[in-house]
């Protein structure tokens, strides 16, 4: 049995009105004094490196190198990105004003105030990390819930948190969902969200109690195609990465793939053969590399959908091998999946990958837009006609040609979902301006007169305004 993290034993009412109260000491920070704050978080992230590596061993069994590249690198190049371009992100903007010509007009930035950050399981030091680096370059204090059921990470993010932040600053709250379920009913001034569909709308609909503005980074059945003139080989290392790495728990995995007929038996073929370059040593298979699921609960869902495909007629064209006692899931494809099965009702979260055929274009569109608006948008092609033509005339969060995931660990790009798969967006500049107040500032000389504002009587005014305003262009 996995276990859950331990419920803080807390008043968390108390803790948020402490927050509530030293929001404004944490406003008035100057940018080189978050800085420097994020300097200390990214010295504590690299100290405590291999306490994050082995924790995420002990909840799921992630191999240490994906740990590195996934789960410490990311934070790591997000807080250099911050560092190095926050005075700019930071900066007052003048802006000329188009209707009151006397005024003075600028945005200045300020935080939303004390911010809620609930995380996930499945990148669970990365995705508590990533928000708080934006929420902290804004001025923000933070209360940060990691998720209960990787409970070692959530022990090693508190030590690291309590090692560079006061506790009126960042105060992380660890345990179960009642007590995040407490956390939801306080009145936030802004909620970052990383998890399911489900619990998201519960977010939302707490939120919009306190009229709380929220951020939720979502899930769903992220598309990925592949067309005739793709190189099939990378197209197969790529795609089926994106079902080993942490196991396909990853909110931008590739969900299920589309495919030309011609191409499906080769596809499934080299998928073999990769599968054994990975996983198979000394004549037998080896998981060390691969990533447990997460616990039993997950165990069962993904071989609850497995089984349900197959009952309903779906063929399994590679792999279809479970191990409970292990926790293990050999990265599967099933062919002929009927769409009334589960696996194409929910994001599957895990290494199965359903495939499909398609005849044109125009088919691979109507079969992607019948489902929810996805997170990501996979295309394999050299054709830029068939990708601009794909990405036209689709939606998504992002879009990664010719790989997968890319445009996430990309900074320049707002990375986030669309209405299903998420509300806002973040990374870089647009994660400091999602957890900021953008707020818009007049200053109005005193000689000035705003004709709009004019105080009774308004006797003549009306013609005054329509002259003003509304008289032809000459
Ligand atoms: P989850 O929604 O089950 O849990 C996320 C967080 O919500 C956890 O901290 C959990 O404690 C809390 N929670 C769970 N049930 C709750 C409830 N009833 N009330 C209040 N809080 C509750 O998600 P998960 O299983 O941790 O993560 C998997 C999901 O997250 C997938 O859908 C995946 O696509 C999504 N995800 C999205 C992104 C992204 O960046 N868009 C990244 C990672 C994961």
């Amino acid at each position: 049995m996995s276990q859950i993290a331990q419920d803080t034993q807390i008043d968390v009412s108390e803790l948020f009105q402490k927050l509530k109260k030293s929001q404004s000491k944490y406003k008035r920070t100057t940018i080189e004094e978050r800085i420097n704050t994020l300097r200390k978080l990214q010295m504590a992230i690299v100290s405590h490196k291999d306490e994050v590596l082995d924790a995420l061993f002990a909840d799921f069994g992630k191999p240490h190198y994906e740990s590195l590249t996934s789960e410490i690198l990311s934070p790591l190049n997000e807080i250099e990105d911050a560092c190095k371009n926050l005075s700019e992100w930071a900066k007052s903007t003048e802006v000329s004003p188009q209707v009151f010509k006397d005024a003075k007009t600028e945005i200045i930035y300020e935080p939303k105030g004390t911010v809620l950050i609930i995380g996930p399981w499945n990148f669970p030091f990365y995705l508590s990390i990533s928000p708080l680096i934006p929420a902290i370059a804004a001025g923000n204090n933070v209360v940060l819930k990691p998720s209960e059921i990787t409970p070692h990470v959530s022990a090693v993010i508190k030590k690291i948190i309590e090692a560079t932040f006061e506790d009126d600053y960042v105060t992380v709250v660890e345990g179960s969902v009642s007590i995040t379920t407490e956390l939801l009913k306080l009145a936030f001034d802004h909620i970052f969200f990383t998890g399911s569909p489900k619990v998201g709308k519960i977010v939302m609909e707490a939120a919009a109690k306190n009229l709380t503005s929220v951020t939720l980074e979502l899930g769903g059945k992220s598309p990925t195609i592949v067309d005739e003139t793709a190189d099939l080989d990378k197209a197969v290392v790529r795609i089926i990465r994106g079902k080993a790495i942490n196991a396909g728990q990853i909110c931008l995995a590739p969900d299920y793939l589309l495919i030309p007929k011609e191409l499906q038996d080769a596809f499934i073929e080299k998928t073999e053969s990769f599968m054994k370059e990975w996983f198979f040593k000394d004549g037998k298979w080896d998981y060390t590399d691969l990533s447990q699921i997460v616990n039993e609960a997950n165990f069962h869902r993904l071989k609850g959908l497995f089984d349900d495909a197959v009952a309903k007629g779906a063929t399994v064209a590679y792999g279809g091998i479970f191990n409970e006692t292990l926790r293990k899931i050999h990265p599967t494809i099933l062919t002929n999946v009927p769409l009334d099965a589960k696996i194409m009702q929910e994001e599957i979260f895990g290494p199965l990958l359903p495939v499909f055929n398609y005849e044109n274009l125009e088919d691979v569109i109507a079969f992607v837009n019948q489902f929810d608006k996805p997170l990501a948008y996979y295309v394999f092609s050299q054709n830029q006609e068939n990708i601009d033509f794909l990405i036209k005339n689709s939606t998504s969060g992002g879009v990664t040609t010719n790989d997968i995931m890319l445009h996430c660990a990309e900074i320049s790009l707002p990375f986030g979902g669309v209405n299903t798969s998420g509300i806002g967006k973040y990374h870089g500049v647009f994660g400091f301006l999602e957890l900021s107040n953008a707020r818009g500032i007049l200053y109005q000389p005193f000689e000035s007169e705003a004709l709009v504002l004019d105080p009774p009587p308004y006797t003549g005014k009306v013609e005054a305004v329509t002259k003003a305003f509304f008289s032809q262009p000459e």
